[in-house]
């Protein structure tokens, strides 16, 4: 991917979406309607004529796990993708399987549940299981996914503490199967061109990131709102793309962080669950990040990069998008394609073809950001400034 043509081009092919299957069976796995669809000679001259378009590519057939609104989008989304697909579900609530296995046309025999979905070790029809529940539930349900010998895909944060992410990575390894974080952003047209515009020395010498991540909660009584299942408050949530951002928008890992804590409503947000957090973390090349994580406050979802030869700014940064980007030099114009579409198609080729993402998403990945998530609570605590070592 060296162009920023070829990078358009690439974007292009993946917005196309030809669904093409490679079952252990043989068969294409298509339904007639499908068929019809990728035998169509136009769409398969215009895919040839193009450099990524791979017919014969694998499938990745992923189990989506916990179906909630995060899953739905996700869903919805990879009906676009032509090298994932859905073949599993899995889901404590029998009703939802009902439905999500007629709108998708999963098998019964690849429908589980949260005691059962060990068996996974026993289906050949899933190669990954996107785990997709509230945060405090990923390590456990990861290492047994590992158990069952398929790849796990974890929603972000990948755990709620750096202690688990080192605990499921380990599994995974030990388990000879990847573990991928649902980072979306690392695959995003907006987000890469300034990595690469950054790299090749547009704006200079990174000195500063401003990351700003909040939104206002809604229901109390949500999983979010209930530290034993979410691990914190915004910023597991949100004030995590303001971390992430800051390391791929500067292009180093931070060597320390401060950072202070206000709560408006002590009530709502008790001990445990951030409300507001401002940190600044600094880079061994000099560079500082100011950020801010909130639950409080709408309309906060910015990014911006200074050098000292030019600037990024991005506003929206890492919303469902259209992203909007712009440069000391002027506006970037990506055509906008679903983060989850262009995600689960990345996420099979570097799962099942070995494709090395330009900013990464693996467990490594993960931890590094749980790692700093500690050091920014250890921060607040103890209103010092901590040493990061990642
Ligand atoms: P949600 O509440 O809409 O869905 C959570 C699902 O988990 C539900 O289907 C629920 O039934 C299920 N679940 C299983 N066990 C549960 C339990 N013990 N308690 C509560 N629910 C349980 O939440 P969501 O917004 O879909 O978030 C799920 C995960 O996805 C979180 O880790 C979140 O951070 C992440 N997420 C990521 C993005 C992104 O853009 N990458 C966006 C939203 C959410």
């Amino acid at each position: 991917m060296g162009s920023r043509r070829d990078f358009l081009q690439n974007l292009t092919i993946s917005a196309m979406g030809i669904p093409f299957l490679n079952l252990k069976d043989g068969s294409s796995g298509l339904t007639p309607e499908e068929n019809a669809f990728a035998n169509n000679p136009e769409e398969t001259e215009a895919a040839a004529k193009t450099d990524e378009y791979d017919p014969h590519a694998p499938i990745l057939r992923v189990a989506l796990m916990g179906l909630g609104s995060y899953a739905s989008r996700v869903a919805e989304a990879m009906q676009q993708c032509k090298k994932a697909k859905i073949t599993g579900l899995i889901s404590g609530t029998p009703s939802k399987i009902q439905e999500w296995k007629k709108k998708y046309s999963v098998p019964d025999k690849n429908c589980y549940n949260y005691e059962n979905f060990d068996q996974l070790k026993n289906n050949p029809d899933i190669d990954a299981v996107y785990v997709i529940t509230p945060n405090a539930l990923h390590k456990e349900q990861v290492i047994r996914v590992a158990a069952a010998g398929k790849h796990a895909i974890c929603e972000k944060p990948m755990a709620i503490n750096a202690k688990e992410g080192e605990e499921m990575k380990a599994a995974c390894k030990k388990a000879n199967v990847k573990l991928l974080v649902g980072y979306r952003m690392h695959f995003e047209a907006n987000t890469l061109e300034i990595i690469r515009l950054r790299n090749a020395g547009e704006f200079g010498k990174p000195l500063f990131f401003q990351g700003l991540s909040g939104f206002k909660i809604g229901n109390p009584n949500q999983w979010r709102m209930k530290k034993e299942l979410s691990g914190g408050g915004a910023m597991m949530d949100i004030g995590i793309y303001s971390i992430n951002g800051a390391r791929y928008m500067i292009g180093e890992e931070p060597v320390w962080v401060t950072a202070q804590e206000t709560k408006t409503d002590p009530a709502m947000f008790t001990e445990g669950l951030d409300e507001t957090i401002i940190f600044q973390l600094g880079f061994p090349g000099g560079a500082v990040a100011s950020c801010l994580s909130t639950y409080s406050m709408n309309y906060l979802d910015r990014f911006f990069l200074n050098g000292d030869k030019g600037f990024a700014e991005m506003n929206p940064s890492t919303g469902y998008g259209p992203i909007k980007a712009r440069t000391n030099k002027g506006e970037l114009n990506f055509m906008h394609i679903t983060h989850q579409t262009t995600q689960m198609d990345e996420m099979a080729a570097i799962l099942l073809e070995g494709k090395k993402a330009i900013v990464p998403v693996d467990g490594e990945e993960g931890l590094k950001d749980l790692k700093i998530i500690d050091a920014i609570y250890a921060a607040v605590k103890s209103g010092t400034k901590i040493p990061l070592a990642l």
